[in-house]
Order: C-alpha cells, then sequence, then structure tokens
C-alpha cells in the first residue's frame, strides 16, 4: 500500500510543548491558534470505500476522431482531480464536438465528466441521451473525497507542452463554473485548507489557489513547522452527483441502462456525435493500455458540523463534509480490486488519530 504522502512524523518536541488544558477548557498560549479536533479513532468509522482512479501518466485525453459516419470525442483519464477538471474537460470537450453539428447527441458514461459534458451540450441547445453502465450513486466518481485540486492527474515528466496548455484552460473553466454552484444544493463549500508544505507558495495556474500563503507557527495548532494555507473548495459528491443527474432530467435529457463491449457497438448507435466518458471503462473499450487504475481507499468518520478546515500531509488527507469527515488514502497503481482493504483502512484512521492528538492547541 501506497499512502499518498510519506509517512506522518510529529514535528519537533518544541513544538510539541505548546498545549494545555485548564479547568476542563483548552488554553491558548501566544504561539498557538487553536482550531477543532477531530475525533479519529475507529469507533468513530461509519463506513468504509475503495475506488478505482482513471489514471494516465501522460494526462487526460480530450480527443475527435471518426467512427464510421460518426464523430467520436473522448473525455476520459483524469486520474485523482476528474472532480476538479470536470466542467473544463467537458468544456474542451464540447468545443471539440459540437463544432458544425446538428442533431441529437450520445453521451457515455453518467460519472462526473458524462454528467458535465451532458450539461453543457444541453447548455448548447442539443437533445442528449446518456448511455451507460452504472448510474450514480454506483460511480467512481461517488467516491471521490470531492476537493477541488488536481492532485495526481499526470506524470510531470511524460506530459507535453499542447496538454499543459489544455489542462490550464480546463482547470480555469472548472474553476470559475464550480464557483457559481456553491451553496447547499450541489453541495459545493469553500474551506480553508492546511497543508503540510516546504515550498512557500502553489500557483497552479494564475487565479488558483487564491488565498495561499505559508503560515507562522502562531497562525495554526498543527505539530508541523511549515504549514501553508490556501482556500479552495469541497465537493459533497453524492449530493453533487444526484442534482447533476436531476438537472440533466429537468433540460429533457434521457438515459439508457447499457455497458457496451466495443467501438462497434457504439457505432451502431442513432446519433451521429458521440461523447466518450466512461472514466477507467475506457482501457477495455479502447485498448488504451496508458489507462491504469489507481486505487483510493477512504475512511469516513461520523460527522463534526465544528470542524470547518480541511487539512493534507504526511499522514494523509482529511475533508469534512456533512455526510462525514472523510480521511484519506491510498493511490495504488494497479490495484483492480476496489473493495476496502481492513489493513489499509486501520493505518490511514491511526496515522490521523496521531495528527490530531498532537495539537498543540485545540478548539
Ligand atoms: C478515493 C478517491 C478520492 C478521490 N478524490 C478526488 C478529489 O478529492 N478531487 C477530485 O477532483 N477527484 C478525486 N478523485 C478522482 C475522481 O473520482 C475521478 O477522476 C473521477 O470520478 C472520474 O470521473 P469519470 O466520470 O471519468 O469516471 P466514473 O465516475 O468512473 O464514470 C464512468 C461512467 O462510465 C460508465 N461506463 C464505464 N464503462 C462503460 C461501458 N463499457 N459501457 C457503458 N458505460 C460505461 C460507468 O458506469 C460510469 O457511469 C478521487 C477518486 C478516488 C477513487
Amino acid at each position: 500500500m501506497l499512502l499518498d504522502r510519506r509517512a506522518f512524523s510529529f514535528g519537533s518536541a518544541a513544538l510539541l510543548t505548546g498545549c494545555a488544558t485548564v479547568g476542563g477548557r483548552p488554553r491558548t498560549f501566544a504561539d498557538c491558534t487553536p482550531l477543532p479536533k477531530v475525533l479519529a479513532d475507529e469507533s468513530r468509522v461509519i463506513r468504509t470505500v475503495a475506488g478505482l482512479r482513471p489514471y494516465r501518466r501522460s494526462g487526460f485525453v480530450v480527443r475527435r476522431e471518426a467512427l464510421g459516419d460518426k464523430a467520436l470525442v473522448h473525455n476520459y483519464g483524469h486520474g485523482g482531480g476528474g472532480i476538479t477538471l470536470s466542467w473544463g474537460s467537458s468544456k474542451l470537450a464540447i468545443e471539440l464536438g459540437l463544432q458544425g453539428h446538428s442533431g441529437p447527441v450520445a453521451v457515455i458514461g453518467s460519472g462526473v465528466m458524462g454528467l458535465s459534458t451532458a450539461r453543457l451540450v444541453q447548455e448548447a441547445g442539443f437533445p442528449v441521451t446518456i448511455y451507460t453502465a452504472a448510474l450514480p450513486p454506483d460511480t467512481t466518481s461517488n467516491i471521490a473525497g470531492g476537493q477541488f485540486h488536481p492532485f495526481s492527474v499526470f506524470r510531470d515528466s511524460e506530459v507535453t507542452a499542447e496538454f499543459r496548455a489544455q489542462f490550464a484552460r480546463a482547470l480555469d473553466y472548472s474553476w470559475r463554473r464550480f464557483q457559481i454552484m456553491v451553496g447547499e444544493d450541489y453541495g459545493v463549500r469553500w474551506l480553508p485548507t492546511y497543508v503540510e508544505s516546504d515550498s512557500p507558495e502553489e500557483k497552479v495556474i494564475a487565479t488558483f489557489p487564491p488565498v495561499n500563503r505559508m503560515l507562522r507557527p502562531a497562525e495554526h495548532p498543527f505539530p508541523i513547522d511549515s504549514m501553508r494555507r490556501y482556500d479552495t473548495m469541497y465537493v459533497e459528491t453524492g449530493r453533487y452527483l444526484r442534482e447533476m443527474l436531476r438537472d440533466f432530467e429537468i433540460a429533457g435529457g434521457k438515459i439508457e441502462i447499457r455497458r457496451f463491449a466495443s467501438p462497434a457497438d457504439i457505432a451502431a448507435l442513432p446519433e451521429p456525435l458521440v461523447f466518450n466518458c466512461t472514466g477507467l471503462g475506457s482501457r477495455n473499450l479502447f485498448n488504451d493500455l496508458g489507462l491504469h487504475p489507481a486505487r483510493g481507499q477512504l475512511a469516513i468518520l461520523e460527522p463534526q458540523p465544528e470542524v470547518r478546515y480541511a487539512a493534507l500531509g504526511d499522514f494523509g488527507y482529511m475533508f469534512p463534509r456533512p455526510d462525514g469527515i472523510i480521511l484519506g488514502g491510498t493511490f495504488e497503481i494497479d490495484e483492480w480490486d476496489a473493495t476496502p482493504q481492513p489493513a489499509a483502512i486501520a493505518r490511514i484512521v491511526a496515522s490521523h488519530k496521531r495528527f490530531f492528538d498532537s495539537f498543540r492547541c485545540a478548539a
């Protein structure tokens, strides 16, 4: 098993001495700003999940090609950043597909990529049918922690300049599109995010992440010397995908449950334009052997509404959501078994427990 980041280490002893409790109430030192602790313990685990990220070292595929007399546009392979990139990648895909098109459109797949593509095609004024083997909640997209951040989307040494430009455009559009969906309806929320980091600033694109700076030890309770803070959005994936499906149906979209075994099956569809949004399914369907599963496992704890920040570091990551506190995670290439492994889950919970038990002060 591979943790997303290196195993958690506790930080310096000097930092660990800063916390005390007086009269049952937490005491705040001048050099420590408290935050509520996550109660990370096996007894608070309410469910565990595992999913297979569709990972390509050379980056996701947005490409148009001919399939018999049809136009086929691929939109798959977004690794650990598919929620993040969904609107933007789908925007690139529809720009390729809708040029000169008239008539109905087929979208294959109803994960986050299929639903975003279908909605953008509807917004452009075309009737859409989604053909899909499974609907939410039975998609990989439902498993995702839902942080807006393009984590593990490609390997730096294996992408072209052309791909980087495509990636930046996709991220920029997604960033703006998710902002107009913030709120309880779609389950999209802003949260301050604390990241263990040595780099003074992280800028993926000019506008993201926005608030982004190294903190002084006095500004946080974490037992870590170098912490960076940025603000980003978090998507409660179950609620979000349910609402996206609802929007699709309200706009007149049709759904047919169907699994395709080969491109020839797709060529027989009545629609002259087809978007392929099958995620990891594209490996077999289109024989893309560069597409690999990257298994991710999560432990979900009972919700704690008072926890309104996310944290990431060598210990793993914690995203608080109304449907539970998400603790992650693993990134296990070429593991095809999408069932949570008890030993990995126990390690995830234990590393978070060590981290939160070591807070220098707590709210
Ligand atoms: C543990 C974990 C945590 C994650 N955390 C984040 C995160 O914090 N932020 C983030 O941005 N991303 C995250 N991701 C990544 C994200 O979940 C994926 O990149 C994203 O879900 C991919 O979406 P998709 O629509 O391409 O694929 P899927 O959600 O897998 O959807 C594919 C669809 O295609 C259908 N399909 C497949 N094959 C066929 C076929 N042959 N015929 C018909 N239909 C077919 C399926 O039924 C499904 O409906 C995480 C993933 C995991 C596993």
